[in-house]
């Protein structure tokens, strides 16, 4: 694999930004004195230089060098203040940016760096979660969820339903375009993250006609109306079911004799139990759907001799499940941690800062700014996977925090041409040193 044209800063950012650049105005002509696209990339790029304050990085831009930055790097002309730029970010219409996370997953698989990521006989992973990125005790909007708690306050709050491509073996994850929960006009009832879910997977579908994905979820989801919805769409499913949700089933497998069964030591002494049987009914009802059905445990052994469990989860699947398969499908079943660990943890400890509060905003303002946000990380997701200066760099600085700290340092002294050019500066300052002289008069 090499890296792509394609799939560097300056090409991923020109698709974006031609992108912005065509949204359509809905303010009255000669009235406007920052264009939608300046607003939108400014925005962006506080999130993708992982400024921990919207309001601070927008102050540092006034700086005649950072300012420059933006023209060069993000074909900003004039960077809006804070509260423009939050009004013209409020109102644009979240669904927009869609096409942004579609074309990038086009182009890595263009570029076959998709290829590695294929789980079983072309099928992806998916990973799904629900996450909250907006909360408050006072801030509120018609699609706010709300929580009232027992002393009758209410927090308001803003959740994503997020999937995210994994292989086991390869830390980077790809993000989709993820769905809001978030309540309708005109509903009493609330959003809720299954709901969510459902939407999510007709317009990922919609995205992704040909992608055929694997939707690995925790156990809310192993119900029959997701899991026909998955199904009806073409994709497949692992889900967490466990046992206290699924009596009914667990009634049917302990009624067997014996079930097949697997069983690994390990190097470090511990015993690996695999446990599956083929369909089965889900649950009680007259139609219910057939499922296969697994179990995983591992036991070590302590001093004494006495036999601990140290992990057990159960899953559902309509994936054949055997001798040959059970040990890949655990490994892939057990990496839902992932969208957890890589994805939601990345974006909020490490830099990104997602649940900061941006703002709220009347409109789109938060999920812009959460969209935003995942978008400077799919970038960055990529750069990882395809570019070796930046590869370079994350080895030089150790810490992701470290790099983009030096990084926005660099912006603040200095105007670079390109991205490219940023990234060598700060890998090899040494070639850019020359002594400064005092200048005469
Ligand atoms: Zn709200």
């Amino acid at each position: 694999m090499k890296p792509k044209k394609h799939l560097s800063f300056g090409s991923l950012h020109n698709f974006m930004s031609n992108h912005i650049h065509q949204y359509p105005d809905w303010r009255q002509e000669n009235k406007n004195d920052y264009s939608i696209h300046d607003a939108v990339m400014s925005g962006f790029a506080c999130m993708y230089f992982q400024s921990p304050s919207l309001l601070q990085f927008q102050k540092e831009l006034e700086d005649k060098e950072k300012n420059n930055n933006m023209r060069t790097l993000f074909g900003v002309s004039d960077i809006p203040e804070n509260t423009q730029l939050r009004n013209i970010v409020d109102k644009v219409d979240s669904e927009y940016l869609r096409p942004v996370f579609k074309e990038f997953l086009a182009r890595l698989q263009r570029a076959k760096h998709l290829e590695q990521y294929q789980f079983l006989d072309g099928k992806y992973i998916c990973n799904i979660d629900g996450t909250q990125f907006f909360s408050s005790n006072k801030v509120d909007c018609p699609q706010c969820l709300t929580t009232t708690h027992k002393n009758g306050d209410i927090t308001c709050s803003h959740k994503v339903l997020q999937g995210v491509i994994i292989h086991p073996d390869i830390k980077q994850v790809l993000p989709l375009m993820p769905e809001q929960i978030v309540n309708s006009d005109g509903t009493s009832k609330q959003d809720c993250e299954i709901n969510a879910s459902k939407r999510w997977l007709l317009k990922v579908k919609k995205d992704h006609p040909r992608l055929n994905l694997i939707i690995n979820a925790d156990g809310l989801s192993s119900k029959q109306p997701f899991i026909t919805e998955v199904n009806q769409v073409g994709y497949h499913y692992i889900i967490v079911a466990k046992q206290d949700d699924h009596k009914y089933m667990m009634e049917w497998i302990d009624a067997f004799d014996s079930i097949p069964s697997k069983s690994v030591v390990d190097a470090k002494g511990k015993r690996h139990e695999y446990e599956w049987v083929e369909d089965i009914p889900l649950n009680g009802r007259k139609d219910s759907i057939r499922v296969n059905f697994f179990r995983y445990r591992i036991i070590s052994i302590d001093r004494n001799g006495k036999e601990k469990i140290n992990y057990k989860c159960s899953w559902v699947t309509d994936l054949p499940v055997n001798t040959e398969t059970i040990e890949i499908m655990v490994k892939g079943a057990r990496k839902r941690w992932k969208i957890e660990n890589e994805c939601f943890n990345t974006l909020k400890n490490q830099g990104y800062c997602i649940e900061h509060n941006y703002g709220h905003g009347k409109e789109n303002l938060c999920f812009n700014m959460y969209i935003f946000t995942l978008l400077a990380f799919y970038f960055h997701q990529i750069f990882e996977l395809t570019d070796r200066i930046y590869q370079a760099c994350r080895i030089k600085f150790g810490s992701k925090r470290h790099m983009w700290e030096k990084l926005r340092t660099a912006i603040g002294w200095f105007v670079f041409e390109s991205w490219d050019l940023l990234l060598d500066f700060v890998l090899t300052p040494t070639k850019y040193s020359k002594p400064l002289r005092k200048v005469s008069g």
